[in-house]
């Protein structure tokens, strides 16, 4: 059965402005970042099994770095590529104020090349684990494959703390409000948690179990810390 993606989602022209505004900020030029939303009854019909996995607001794309100019061009590298997915019911709940921190806070994971990052870092955990199995001295490379499953963990659960957070900051720094990156933060809480700021934001998945990895309350802290 071929299954329709029309209720799933719909391009929106609606954050343009503010996209150019964050790259001039950046010295980076204009981005080509496509604002994408959905609805969670979009994705409840065509991918149930998926509809509490995926979050409210995400990211896909990344800086091409300035080394690649020989081979793409200058006109593709240096610049944000990428899509910024929105759910409907969030964009509506949210004043214009605090839908474009969410924006800049998507637009910053681009911007860091978080996504890519996030990607190579379960190839280069692959390369590890070739290399420690082809090891000769077997109670070095038995430690080692003790080892390496737990480092990869770690360094999942690390990354994507410290990504959230990296964005956070630069997405207040983006809007020039702390109160709007505040105010963003309990109202997802709000909506999406019954308030229960205690609750991750985000996850990484160990064996196909989700583990949280921080919490509103500790994007709250770290944003009240920031100057
Ligand atoms: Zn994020």
């Amino acid at each position: 059965m071929v299954r329709s993606l029309e209720p799933l989602w719909r391009l929106t022209p609606a954050y343009q402005k503010s996209l150019a505004q964050f790259a001039r900020h950046d010295h980076v030029k204009g981005p080509w970042i496509a604002s994408v939303e959905f609805s969670k009854d979009g994705v409840n019909q065509v991918f149930p099994q998926y509809v509490d996995l995926i979050p409210p607001a995400f990211t896909v794309g990344g800086v091409i770095p300035s080394f690649f100019d020989s081979l793409l061009g200058n006109k593709y590298v240096n610049r944000p590529i990428g899509a910024i997915a929105m759910r409907r019911d969030i964009q509506e709940a949210f004043t214009s104020t605090e839908r474009r921190f969410i924006v800049a806070h998507e637009y910053s994971h681009i911007m860091m090349n978080h996504w890519p990052m996030a990607l190579l870092g379960p190839v280069l955990g692959d390369i590890a684990g070739s290399v420690i199995s082809g090891m000769k001295d077997d109670t070095v490379k038995s430690a080692l494959q003790v080892i390496l499953p737990l480092a990869k963990v770690l360094a999942s659960i690390r990354f994507t703390r410290q990504s959230e957070i990296d964005s956070d900051l630069h997405a207040m720094k983006l809007v020039g409000s702390k109160s709007t990156a505040e105010s963003t933060i309990r109202k997802l809480a709000r909506i999406i948690d019954d308030d229960n700021l205690d609750v991750p934001t985000h996850y990484v998945f160990v064996d196909g179990a989700a583990v949280g990895v921080l919490t509103y309350r500790d994007r709250l802290n770290q944003i009240s810390n920031a100057k």
